[in-house]
């Protein structure tokens, strides 16, 4: 946003009127021409300003019709941004009585080239996941900002740490290096809620950066900092729920804004019930109308007004910030027509978005529901490119601690991937081990750094697009302590004064440098392999605890072994002959050892090995 154009929010008075006038925002706050939509509706809110009259001149950008609702302190202008209409900034005024008592300098921006046909983040990426609370506090001088009622106390496992925006440019290299290629950063809007703020997730303003994070222009200026080195950058959006420190929240634009209940209603939490086909009514309305919780008010999307409002703000942030794809919260938890109507727009704007959903379901069935283009027998397309792949994170969880059998141990990613047959787009799902939401994998595997690298062997070598939580490549643990606080630590050496600085070589400790290592390792090898990022699998039944498969192009292949025993095998590759038979030799991409005869193959306990093969 330009100051310019928040200057004219000022309100003007009209003390000569029997009622008073007040403009406060117009969101989105700015817009841009050359959309294929040529509908704009815009949020207007002040005092009484639905009394006044508005009008617009400008050339081509015109009032196609004024919404009033019940709450004279709002009005939905449907605009239309005709063909040919130019960049400029056009006046809306509100008048009584032929008398102004508002205006508004409109921006109509031209949009960057190419900007609908932005590529987005695919199977070619990595994601480094992190919460910018805790990845490091570049400004300190931010941490406490009058009219944040929340202020920073690092000492409270749910509080405010003060990690910002500033911390997270600062150590982008420290990303690059590392390997990921891409960055999802957990939300960043304002969260002006009394406590257990700093997630992000109880939106208070949907078009302003937390002010303890920075600011819209920090963002924008983090989010170019990530092209210039290549990399890729995800919103996270949350559509399902906003804070209740939302400043509508007091003054809603009308009673059916929020979903409200005659006492507070949780949500189940079921994701199931929105794709359940025996799911009864009475479930499958407390899951989508319910609250998250008691500090977020469940949005109404039904309300054509609040739909607009949230398809809009999506639209805005990836054009203003210039993103590279958005990680939807809680996924299912919204309408479900109105999720697909927001996908739509968002790929008729944007052909090359990824959009990531979090459908947090254990099963490949019912997660496949949400991908888009899904053959779900109601006839739902979610038009979501992308879901979390929580069954891959279950699977992980157990396969490496179970011991083996006909079906526990490491046959729990053979089955699970199996399972693939019922997503439309299996290269197109993000894997992972964790997450902010979710136990540290070391916690899961009492902190068993062999299973950790496994596991991370596994989400980078198969198909999908890997996420890694931030930290895991230092063994960042939640420790005997409990709880999502716990999970989010600081990152050592993010802030001014840590001991340890676990962001410089110096000050990792062994096992630390180690795993660093490991996973450099295998992102800077992956970052060049097409086959490993979008070459077919194919998968052996695990036998005695060693799981095989092989990713493969026309031009190459790499095989990969696990062995989820607690001690060493040597294995005849005989098995594995519809593909070995083609190869030599082979480079051990962890060790960087040639394996001059592939025959027989020596695999250490609870070990993968990545062979890149050779003829
Ligand atoms: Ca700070």
């Amino acid at each position: 946003m330009k100051r310019m154009v928040l200057f004219f929010l000022v309100l003007i008075p009209f003390g000569l009127l029997s009622q008073e006038f007040r403009l406060d925002r117009i969101e989105p706050p700015n817009w841009w021409i050359g959309f294929k939509s040529p509908d704009l509706q815009l949020l207007i809110h002040g005092k009484n300003i639905a009394t006044t009259t508005v009008s617009v001149d400008y050339p081509g950008f015109y009032i196609k019709k004024i919404n009033k609702l019940k709450n004279p302190n709002y009005l939905f202008l449907d605009m239309t941004i005709g063909p040919g209409t130019k960049s400029g900034i056009a006046i809306i005024q509100f008048r009584v009585k032929d008398k102004i008592v508002a205006k508004y300098l409109y921006e109509l921006k031209d949009r960057k080239e190419k900007s609908a046909q932005r590529q987005s983040f695919s199977s070619s990426d990595v994601i480094y996941l992190l919460m910018p609370d805790r990845f490091a506090n570049g400004d300190p001088a931010n941490d406490n900002v009058t009219g944040m009622v929340e202020k920073a106390d690092r000492n409270n496992p749910d509080g405010r740490h003060g990690g910002d925006i500033k911390g997270i440019a600062d150590h982008l290299d420290y990303i690059t290096d590392l390997g990921a290629t891409t960055i999802w950063i957990t939300p960043l809007l304002e969260n002006n809620q009394p406590k257990y703020s700093y997630h992000g997730y109880s939106i208070t303003d949907y078009y302003k950066i937390d002010p303890r994070f920075g600011t819209n222009e920090e963002y924008a200026g983090l989010s170019k900092a990530i092209h210039q080195r290549g990399m890729k950058l995800i919103m996270d959006q949350v559509f399902n729920h906003c804070g209740s420190g939302h400043w509508w929240i007091n003054d809603l634009p009308s009673p059916d804004w929020i979903n409200e209940w005659p006492e507070f209603t949780r949500s189940n939490y079921r994701a199931g019930t929105a794709c359940d086909p025996y799911a009864s009514a009475i479930d499958s309305d407390q899951f989508v109308r319910g609250w998250f919780d008691t500090t977020m008010p469940d949005l109404n999307q039904h309300n054509p007004f609040v739909k607009n409002y949230l398809i809009q703000n999506s639209i805005w942030w990836v054009e203003y910030a210039g993103l590279d794809g958005i990680r939807q919260d809680t996924h299912p938890y919204p309408f479900k027509d109105m999720m697909s109507d927001w996908g739509k727009r968002m790929l008729e704007e944007y052909p090359n978005l990824n959009i990531v959903g979090e459908c947090w379901m254990n099963y490949p069935a019912s997660v496949a529901y949400w991908q888009k283009d899904a053959l779900n027998k109601d006839g739902y397309n979610s038009n979501l490119p992308s879901v979390l792949d929580f069954p891959i994170y279950d699977a992980l969880n157990k396969a490496f601690n179970e011991s083996e059998s006909w079906n526990t141990g490491i046959l729990r990613l053979y089955d699970i991937l199996s399972l693939d047959l019922s997503y439309p787009n299996p290269s197109n799902i993000v894997v992972f081990a964790d997450n902010h939401d979710v136990n540290r994998y070391l916690d899961s595997q009492n902190d068993d750094i062999r299973k950790l690298k496994m596991a991370l062997a596994f989400i980078l070598t198969t198909r999908g697009i890997p996420e890694i939580f931030y930290g895991t490549e230092i063994l960042m643990t939640t420790g005997s302590d409990k709880g999502h606080g716990f999970i989010r630590r600081d990152f050592p050496g993010g802030w001014p004064g840590d001991s340890l600085n676990a962001f410089s070589l110096q000050g990792r400790n062994e096992n630390q440098s180690d795993m660093y290592n490991y996973l450099h390792t295998l992102l800077q090898w992956r970052k060049s392999k097409e086959v490993v990022q979008t070459g077919k699998l194919k998968h052996f039944i695990p036998e005695h605890g060693i799981y095989t498969y092989f990713r493969y192009n026309s031009k190459e292949t790499v095989m990969v072994m696990m062995n989820n025993n607690d001690e060493t095998k040597t294995i005849d590759t005989k098995r594995y002959n519809e593909f070995l038979n083609k190869y030599k030799t082979g480079l051990d991409i962890i060790n960087g050892t040639e394996i001059g005869d592939l025959a027989l193959l020596t695999i250490p306990s609870k070990t993968a090995l990545i062979i890149e093969l050779r003829k």
